[in-house]
């Protein structure tokens, strides 16, 4: 590795034209991280209106209303049961 080719830098400007070339197909190492690309999962919106399914001219909840706290409070779905986040009433499903 002693040897110098001076010839090797004279070689330089013409080594730039295919540089470029291969940078199109293999971007150079750039800490650059696209923002854009972050996944954002698509959770279930919740809100009043997850309560209510409208079916043409008519309105139904898709949940029940709480007994004891009366309409307007809706009672959270769980697998066995239903719960009032207000009073906590809890009734048990039926099957
Ligand atoms: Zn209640």
């Amino acid at each position: 590795m002693s040897k110098k080719p001076p010839v090797a830098k004279k070689e330089e400007p013409a080594a730039t034209a295919p540089v470029t070339a291969a940078e199109e197909g293999a971007p150079a190492p750039v800490k650059k991280v696209e923002k854009g690309k972050r996944v954002k999962k698509h959770k279930e919106e919740k809100g009043v209106h997850a309560m209510y399914k409208i079916e043409g001219d008519k309105i139904s909840r898709a949940r029940p209303t709480c007994e004891r706290c009366g309409p307007g409070y809706f009672m959270a779905d769980h697998h066995d049961r239903y719960t009032c986040g207000h009073c906590g009433f809890t009734r048990y499903k039926q099957k």
